[in-house]
């Protein structure tokens, strides 16, 4: 499994506001989609291109426009959303697929409640929006849905990791035939006792929308 952890100044510049427990819903909103932005840049850095031939108004040239078939986008509910705007400002003509998952927080298992995605994934670059990948399990569900469904290439956007949850993807997904990557602005210290990213930037689905309703 590809693990690119985005090094720019801008992107950790970013990150620190968000983390910062002063950063307002509004402001923390803005900072994830454009944070998003840029980790979507590094994350595309492989998307499948054609060539093309055109005319400028001084000559004939050859170009480069996105392959057909196009790129899907599938955030994870609820907090995937919060990353769905710039991801298509930079994929405008992406596809967008949904994916409610929910945890059982006894068993801890991850399983899906909504499913808005092609029958077939064939052929398909797939880009899965979660904002934190703490334990893994949530997305290693997601990643082995979009895999069953025939993905080409499946590559998770998270704006933070924890080592265990990449330590997790790593395994379940080590013996993958289809390439599967996880980009993201840092790799935190750990996971707490409640499972939260350290030092991370606290519940994601709160602070993108305020306390209503459960879970990310
Ligand atoms: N989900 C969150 O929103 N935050 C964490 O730190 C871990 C999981």
């Amino acid at each position: 499994m590809r693990i690119l952890v985005a090094d720019h100044p801008l992107v950790a510049h970013k990150l620190t506001a968000l983390r910062d427990q002063r950063t307002d819903s509004p402001t923390f909103r803005r900072l994830a989609d454009e944070l998003v932005t840029l980790l979507a840049y590094e994350a595309t850095r492989d998307v499948r291109t054609t060539q093309v031939d055109i005319v400028t108004p001084v000559a004939h040239a050859t170009g480069t426009r996105l392959a057909r078939p196009r790129p899907l986008v599938v955030p994870v509910l609820r907090a995937g959303l919060g990353m769905l705007d710039g991801m298509c400002r930079l994929l405008p003509s992406a596809e967008v697929g949904f994916l409610g998952l929910v945890r059982d927080e006894e068993t801890l298992v991850a399983t899906t409640y909504a499913t808005r995605l092609p029958d077939s994934l064939a052929g398909r670059q797939v880009y899965v929006l979660d904002p934190m990948l703490a334990t893994g399990g949530t997305l290693a569900v997601a990643i082995a849905l979009l895999l069953e469904r025939g993905a080409d290439q499946v590559t998770a956007i998270c704006l933070l990791a924890a080592p265990e949850g990449i330590a997790f993807l790593e395994k379940q997904f080590a013996d993958s035939a289809v390439p599967v990557a996880v980009v993201t602005a840092a790799i935190d210290e750990r996971l707490n006792d409640q499972g939260y990213i350290v030092p991370g930037l606290g519940d994601a689905g709160d602070r993108l929308y305020g306390t209503v309703g459960a879970g990310g």
